[in-house]
């Protein structure tokens, strides 16, 4: 076949002109091609949003909300005053930017509350940004899309009104900020990144002007002279329910507490209301001393523990069984990290053991003959506890299957586990043996090898447990939004050395039992630190050595931040359900 010079250069032209045509039209849209391979980097991001959404209402408000992000964004990249389109792109960028890095470093999502604690630790800005560098550059790197799309000079004008453009990201990070605001700091989970931060940072402009956030004050209450020449103990375990345990309850799971050694005293105040009903919210309020009426405000401006331990010329050492490598939780910060002076995690321990590491580490404190103020972040009883006892522990028979769960410490998800009403009843097994080991075992090596002749010592849990008794369906037993009574019911105990005089436990213990809460606990922590009572009580409530006079609620909307307000659960001790005899129990014979 033979092709003519004309026919050669006919084709060739043509298909120039096609190449031209694809080629203008790339130029022409070039910005809304960054702008989708920019938002198409987030993919995963998006889709796990729309996993965990599932179908309904929720994920239509979310796709709409989607869709009028990106039109906002979109039109943005339509703004025909160079400075101002400029000025959006920047900022626009630099949100980005932050959210991704934070995002990786992390490898964690950016809540607010997070982002709260962030502007307050400004000080580490520097020093993080030279040790994450390279996340920092990778993620400069992809922002670079999102920076040209919405900066490059656009090549079509947009068929609207020329002020629209300008009032579209505006509107968009109103929109975002609504709808925060609204959730208390909830609801930008994927969507796209760039709004996030600055709907934050509305918010958190809104919170600094109430007073509700603030940098984090000094130490300003009164001690009493005198150096405190005991250890103080705040024992905080996981999943304890209070209704388990042999101290409340006739066939509860014996805990050893009702027998301490000689030369140690035990007050047992019984049953006390949680915090909350899921561990953050309660051990972050341990930490810092929240009330029922102020505890956003207290959580996150005023002195820690260890700001009021340190300040009383105490050690400062926490033990957190539950997390490895350096990990924080519960809402502790570096910033918070920073007024601890042993922090002690138990990398190379399995997980079953952690309870035991952290008992070893215990006694070692109280015999080293200094003052020190000990908080131990226990690994307890969490979600699952297929795993967490040894063989030698299963005494409550037929408990939950062996051998899947021995690297998880606690989890959300609930594969593998049903919870049809035969699955709970295995479950509530396994959970009694688990307390016999991490609480049993636990107080048992306290007593046999510790000096507590001169600590003071504090023992509760985070939050108590829906075991599903009545047979309430369901997978999870704790911080629900819906709470069963017994997911605030937590143990209370005191025990000090006999001969040492601290706080007179003994006063208004009758009238406190059963009727106290985790409130109580941080003005004790004070007192016995030496702080003066009345300052104490003002800020932070009253203490065990007087009447508590306790509302014994809970709460379980604890993140009632912005226009939310929490939601107080009372316990009635009447309708609480407690284990009974089992065919184990009787063989054992507790
Ligand atoms: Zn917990």
């Amino acid at each position: 076949m033979r092709f003519t010079k004309a026919l050669l250069v006919s084709r060739y032209e043509r298909s120039f002109h096609r190449l031209e045509t694809v080629e203008k039209a790339m130029a022409r849209y070039l910005k809304e091609l960054l702008l989708a391979l920019y938002l198409a980097r987030g993919y995963a991001y998006y889709l796990e949003r729309l996993d965990a959404l599932g179908l309904g209402f929720a994920t239509l408000l979310y796709g709409a909300m989607f869709v009028a992000l990106v039109l906002a964004l979109w039109m943005t990249a339509h703004i025909r005053m160079t400075l101002v389109r400029h000025l959006f792109a920047l900022v626009m960028f630099v949100s980005a930017v932050f959210f991704e890095v934070y995002v990786r470093v992390t490898d964690s999502y950016l809540t607010y509350s997070q982002f709260v604690s962030l502007v307050y630790s400004g000080g580490f800005i520097q020093e993080a940004a030279y040790q994450y560098r390279e996340t920092i550059i990778s993620a400069g790197a992809g922002g670079l899309l999102l920076l040209l799309g919405l900066g490059l000079k656009p090549r079509h004008r947009l068929p609207v009104p020329g002020y629209l453009p300008m009032a579209a990201p505006v509107l968009g990070v109103l929109l975002l900020s609504a709808v925060l605001f609204v959730r208390a700091g909830e609801g930008a989970r994927g969507l796209p990144v760039m709004y996030t931060p600055l709907a934050y940072l509305n918010l958190f402009a809104y919170e600094a002007l109430h007073n509700t956030v603030g940098p984090r004050e000094p130490v300003r209450l009164v001690r009493r002279a005198g150096a405190v020449g005991h250890d103080i103990v705040l024992v905080i375990d996981e999943s304890v329910a209070g209704n388990y345990l042999d101290i409340n309850t006739p066939f509860g799971v014996h805990t050893g507490l009702e027998t301490p050694p000689d030369g140690v005293t035990l007050f047992n105040f019984g049953y006390a209301a949680s915090i909350a009903n899921c561990s953050a919210d309660t051990n972050v309020t341990l930490r810092y001393g929240g009330t029922r009426a102020d505890y956003m405000r207290i959580n996150s401006t005023l002195p820690s523990i260890w700001q009021y331990a340190r300040n009383a010329g105490l050690r400062t050492v926490y033990i957190d069984a539950q997390r490895t490598g350096g990990n924080l939780q519960n809402l502790m910060t570096d910033l918070e990290k920073r007024d601890i002076d042993e922090f002690v995690q138990f990398d190379q321990v399995p997980v079953r053991d952690r309870d035991m590491a952290a008992a070893a580490k215990l006694i070692e404190l109280l015999g080293d003959d200094r003052a020190e103020l000990v908080v131990i972040n226990k690994l307890g009883a969490h979600f699952p506890v297929h795993d967490k006892y040894p063989d030698a522990f299963m005494t409550y028979r037929p408990a939950l299957p062996r051998g899947q769960f021995q690297d998880v410490a606690d989890t959300g998800k609930r594969d593998g586990f049903n919870g049809q009403k035969d699955d709970w009843m295995l479950y509530r097994n396994a959970y009694r043996n688990t307390l016999l080991w991490n609480v049993g075992e636990f107080f048992r090596r306290i007593f046999q090898q510790a000096d507590l002749s001169n600590a003071v010592l504090i023992y509760t849990s985070d939050h108590g447990q829906d075991l599903h008794e009545r047979g309430n369906p369901g997978l999870n037993t704790h911080c629900g939004g819906d709470p069963v009574a017994e997911e605030g019911l937590v143990p209370l105990v005191v025990m000090q050395g006999a001969q040492l005089h601290t706080l007179d436990w003994q006063r208004a213990w009758a009238q406190n039992k059963d009727r106290s809460s985790h409130y109580n606990i941080f003005p004790t922590l004070l007192q016995l630190m030496g702080y003066e009572p009345a300052g104490v009580e003002a800020i932070y409530g009253k203490s065990l050595s007087e009447p508590t006079e306790d509302a014994f609620t809970f709460n379980y909307r604890f993140n009632a931040r912005l226009g939310a307000v929490p939601e107080w659960k009372h316990i009635d001790l009447s309708r609480i359900v407690t284990p009974g005899p089992t065919q184990a129990e009787m063989a054992v014979g507790h």
